[in-house]
């Protein structure tokens, strides 16, 4: 394979928790709705997994970030559902004649416990990306308490993909 074909990309996010919980807008993670009574503060649904794995695939493409295509200043994506605008990524990604050929994400929270829910998570992310379960991989780290992940602030994710198409 022509080795120019090849493109990598990262992405980071962090949503910060709500003081309280928001029936409306309930912890979304990987496009799964936990039922932890948990919610994040953002414009869109707050899925801090879809944002990275967005940002990952626009930074494989040499496109920026998805601020810069999905402002948050823009009422029309106010409580957006992050899976749609994923698709939207997901579509600039096609239109390029890329494809995704794996996807490593690391979920850096101190609460909630994601072991329960990380096989609905996978086969969620293999569902929107229309990848096989064992190309997404999903990884959970606490930090052991430090700082404001540790005191349970927030949620942050980061992710790598690498992509295959026509340079
Ligand atoms: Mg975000």
């Amino acid at each position: 394979m022509d080795p120019n074909s090849m493109r990598i990309g990262h992405g980071y996010d962090v949503h910060r928790f709500d003081v309280e919980y928001v029936a409306a807008k309930p912890l979304t993670l990987a496009g799964v709705v936990l039922e932890d009574k948990m919610s994040l503060v953002a414009h869109s649904d707050g899925d801090v997994i879809l944002h990275a794995v967005c940002d990952a695939i626009l930074g494989a493409l040499g496109e920026g970030d998805i601020g810069l295509h999905f402002p948050d200043t823009d009422p029309k994506f106010a409580g957006a559902a992050s899976g749609d605008l994923l698709q939207e990524v997901l579509a600039m990604m096609g239109a390029r004649q890329h494809y995704l050929v794996n996807v490593d994400i690391t979920v850096i929270a101190q609460v909630p416990k994601l072991t329960p829910h990380r096989i609905n998570m996978i086969s969620s992310l293999a569902n929107l990306l229309e990848l096989p379960e064992q190309r997404v991989n999903l990884k959970a780290t606490t930090t052991e308490g430090l700082g404001a992940i540790g005191r349970k602030e927030g949620i942050a994710c980061a992710a790598v993909v690498l992509l295959a198409g026509n340079a």
